[in-house]
């Protein structure tokens, strides 16, 4: 949106050379839109998580919830447990259910005509974690407070840094937060969760995910062999057998660029199994293995999509409580 002051009072061309033209740089209303659902969303399902509860609950009522409230999920909601990092979503028929104790992350996003939000917070099952929490918690908030334009992503990761350590815990610096463009949830820049002596900065009008984790573990992350999250490769023209060619062009029309759970396409009466495989094997499609931290440790995230704004960041994914 352009400002041009004063708008009204010129007489003559050679009065608008003292006009002082301000470029005011917005977030989209979709952005905010994106960002606002989320947060509803999240605040919405994290108080149905407990012990015994059903972990393919809590992803069907958010993407629901999702839609409800006039998105479209930009991912599949992840529900990763302990040492889990990230990229649990349930398979179709998951029997999986909240263990008595243990930290569930639960990161979700929405989508409106492309333009993105992803948020994430972590849920102590019986309290026993309460300082894994908090270190995410507040990294976050303290990554967020300096952020402006010209920032350096590698200040951000020494903020974050610093404020796991000084909880005894350690970053899982192989995760990292990143930029968002429409239609692209990992698009162009990363935000290290450390320290890095690296010249690239957040500039005015950019946005991103910032995503603190802590660990009692190495702060490394290794993928297992379940997959349950998926996206297309929009490139590969290979040649397929009939279903998973069908499967294919479905995909790439419901979730075009977007990543997207094996247990959508199940809704179907047909079993897609066998065709994502021949889709992966083909290069169709890729897959986001669940991602284990590397010694076993206990993981704690949270999550907010913001957007650089001159007077700093403007956090779309705010909760009203919690
Ligand atoms: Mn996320
Ligand atoms: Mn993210």
């Amino acid at each position: 949106m352009r400002h041009l002051r004063p708008s009204s009072s010129f007489k003559t061309p050679l009065e608008t050379g003292c006009m002082t033209i301000h470029m005011t740089i917005h977030p989209t209303p979709d952005f905010i839109k994106a960002g606002a659902i989320a947060a509803r969303v999240l605040s919405e399902v994290v108080k149905e998580v407990r012990p015994g509860v059903k972990v393919i609950r809590i992803c069907q009522l958010a993407e629901h919830k999702i839609a409800e409230y006039g998105g479209k999920p930009a991912f599949p909601c992840n529900v990763s447990i302990d040492d889990e990092a990230a990229h649990y979503t349930s398979p179709h028929g998951d029997k999986k259910v909240f263990p008595d104790k243990g930290l569930v992350k639960v990161d979700l996003g929405a989508h409106v005509n492309g333009h993105l939000s992803d948020t994430a917070v972590t849920v102590d099952l019986d309290g026993s974690y309460e300082k894994f929490v908090i270190a995410a918690k507040i990294a976050l908030e303290k990554a967020i407070e300096v952020i402006e334009p010209g920032v350096k992503l590698g200040e951000i990761g020494a903020v974050i840094e610093r404020e796991i350590k000084k909880h005894g815990l350690r970053p899982v610096h192989q995760l990292s937060g990143h930029q968002l463009k429409p239609w692209t949830l990992h698009a162009g820049k990363t935000v290290p969760n450390v320290g890095m002596r690296r010249s690239e900065r957040m500039n005015l009008g950019e946005t991103f995910a910032i995503e603190p984790f802590s660990t009692d573990g190495n702060g490394t992350v290794k993928g297992s062999k379940d997959a349950y999250i998926f996206s297309n490769v929009m490139s590969s023209k290979k040649k397929l057998d009939r279903l998973s060619a069908q499967i294919r062009n479905i995909a790439r029309r419901r979730f075009r660029t977007l990543p997207w759970a094996g247990r959508w396409l199940n809704d179907k009466k047909i079993d897609v199994t066998a065709a994502l495989h021949s889709l992966l094997r083909a290069g169709a499609i890729r897959a986001y293995p669940v991602l284990l931290e590397g010694k076993g440790g206990m993981v704690a995230q949270f999550e907010h999509t913001v957007f650089v704004a001159e007077e700093g960041a403007i956090v779309t994914t705010l909760r009203n409580r919690q």
